[in-house]
């Protein structure tokens, strides 16, 4: 990814910092910083962005072993334009890239290797046929061998539509532990259910009676909310903090659910560790970079202006 460092329009020129952007990669590495043994599998070009980002993930603790490096395309690239003060535009360059060409081979060595939980995002099954056969598959896998399979919807609808990703996703749900979605994420995958729930109460109704055993609802600045098959419900207010950038928030999130539940902490901790990585990403710029250490996540306690010496 070339960052732009200033506001303004990308097509008058801008100095921009080149660094790594990816729904799991960040995962991946908001793990690794809480102590988490992570690893991320995928492909990248046989070129120096695909360096970087192995490098890049690598140097955060991330076990990118099962990580291939193709010679015949190109790593995808994105451009993340401040195009004014508190407005960011993303500008995606993914067709034909490595990435699209995943296939279920790719992912084979990183699932013989085994884990306890399995991310996936809706990122990478909209990348092609092949990616989402790759993301099925290993989904079926996990799910046989009794891991957690986590699935962020993270709809992009420059990729596809809402319908095109209902369709995709819906095969995917009966390996699908702990699905984790924005309030207005729920309806991409519940309105390919064959009832057509209307509102968030009856979508994530439907969801669990789907066979999903938890539901995590990110909400933005309102906090998140959980349901599981039991019965249990918890919603927990996000952290006041002053907002910086907001990418990469929803990642963070998932990071800090997915460390609650290795940590085996009850849900209303997990959701509220998952808001204080989504506000350390918020209150920082960059995708992952303001993620915190776990000696770090007492940190936004501290009243504002504090300084620690
Ligand atoms: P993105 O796709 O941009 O990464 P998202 O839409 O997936 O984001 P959000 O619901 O916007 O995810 O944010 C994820 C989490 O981050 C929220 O549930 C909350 O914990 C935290 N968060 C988001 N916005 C704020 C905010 N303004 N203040 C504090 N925390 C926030």
């Amino acid at each position: 990814m070339l960052a732009a460092q200033l506001p303004g329009p990308l097509a008058v020129g801008a100095e921009a910092r080149t660094t790594i952007a990816g729904a799991e990669s960040n995962v991946a590495i908001g793990l690794a910083r809480l102590g988490h043994r992570a690893a991320w599998a995928g492909l990248v070009g046989d070129d120096e962005p695909g360096r970087l980002i192995l490098r890049t993930l690598r140097g955060e603790g991330v076990d990118t072993t099962h990580a291939g490096a193709r010679p015949e395309a190109p790593t995808g690239g994105m451009l993340r334009e401040r195009r004014v003060a508190d407005l960011v535009r993303v500008h995606y360059w993914r067709s034909h890239s490595a990435a699209s060409l995943l296939a279920p081979a790719d992912l084979a060595p990183a699932l013989d290797a085994g884990a306890r939980v399995l991310h996936l995002t809706g990122v990478t099954c909209a990348l092609g046929p092949g990616p989402l056969k790759a993301v099925r598959e290993a989904a079926a896998h996990a799910h046989a061998h009794g891991w957690t399979v986590a699935l962020d919807v993270n709809h992009r609808q420059r990729l596809w539509t809402v319908e095109e990703a209902g369709r995709a996703l819906l095969p995917l749900l009966p390996h699908i532990t702990v699905l984790i979605a924005s309030d207005d994420e729920l309806p991409v995958v519940t309105h390919a259910l064959a009832d057509r729930p209307e509102g968030e109460e009856r979508a994530v109704g439907a969801l669990l009676d789907a066979g999903i055993r938890d539901v995590v609802v990110k909400r933005g600045g309102a906090g998140a909310a959980f349901r599981d098959r039991d019965g249990s419900r918890h919603a927990v207010p996000a952290l006041h903090v002053p907002v910086r950038d907001t990418v990469g928030a929803g990642d963070a999130f998932c990071a800090g659910y997915l460390s609650g539940l290795l940590d085996g902490l009850p849900p209303e901790q997990r959701l509220a560790r998952a808001n204080t990585l989504g506000a350390f990403a918020v209150a920082s710029d960059g995708d992952w970079e303001g993620l915190p250490r776990r000696d770090e996540l007492p940190l936004l306690a501290a009243a504002p202006g504090t300084t620690i010496r």
